[in-house]
C-alpha cells in the first residue's frame, strides 16, 4: 500500500473546508493513517516548496502557507499517490476539473484549497518531513474488504 502526505491548505481552514474535503478522501476508500494541525515554519515552507524558491509567486505562496495553521493527513491505499492527485484536480483551481476538489472547491492559482504528493518518490519524502515515525498509525480498517477485491490484495 501507498501513503500520500495531503496538507489542508489555509483558505480550506479559512473557509470551513476541513470535513468536506477529509470527506472525499475517506469516500472514495483511503484510509487515514495520520492527522494534525500545525503551524508552518520557515524552515518547512523552504524545503516544501525549494522547487519554486526562484519563482515570482514564491513570497505570495509562503505567506499564504503561514497565515493559518494547515492540517496534515497521511492516506493509505492501493496507487494511493495517483488516487489522490485525480481527487484534487490540477493546479489552477478554476481550470481544474469539475468534480476533483480544487475544481469543486476553489478558484485561484494559489489558493487551491489543498496540497497533495506529485509521485510515490516525492510523498515518502514528505510524509517523513511532516510526520514523526510514531504520529502514523497502523490498524486494521475492516472496510477495506469492501473497498478492494481479494485478489488485488
Ligand atoms: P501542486 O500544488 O499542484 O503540486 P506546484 O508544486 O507547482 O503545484 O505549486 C505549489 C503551489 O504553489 C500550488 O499548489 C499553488 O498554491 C502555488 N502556485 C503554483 N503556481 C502558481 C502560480 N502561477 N501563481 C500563484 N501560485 C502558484
Amino acid at each position: 500500500m501507498e501513503r500520500t502526505l495531503v496538507l489542508i491548505k489555509p483558505d480550506s481552514i479559512q473557509r470551513g473546508l476541513i470535513g468536506e474535503i477529509t470527506k472525499r478522501f475517506e469516500k472514495k476508500g483511503l484510509k487515514l493513517v495520520g492527522m494534525k494541525m500545525m503551524h508552518l515554519s520557515e524552515a518547512i515552507i523552504l524545503e516544501h516548496y525549494a522547487h519554486l524558491a526562484d519563482k515570482p509567486f514564491f513570497k505570495g505562496v509562503k505567506n499564504f502557507m503561514q497565515s493559518s495553521p494547515v492540517i496534515a493527513q497521511c492516506w493509505e491505499g492501493m496507487e494511493a499517490v495517483d488516487a489522490v492527485r485525480i481527487l484534487v484536480g490540477i493546479t489552477k483551481a478554476r481550470a481544474a476539473d469539475a468534480g476533483s476538489i480544487r475544481g469543486d472547491l476553489a478558484m485561484s492559482f494559489q489558493c487551491n484549497a489543498v496540497h497533495a504528493s506529485d509521485s510515490l518518490e516525492t510523498a515518502q519524502r514528505e510524509v517523513k518531513r511532516f510526520f514523526k515515525e510514531d504520529e502514523i498509525f497502523d490498524y486494521e480498517k475492516t472496510e477495506y474488504m469492501h473497498v478492494y477485491s481479494e485478489d488485488e490484495k
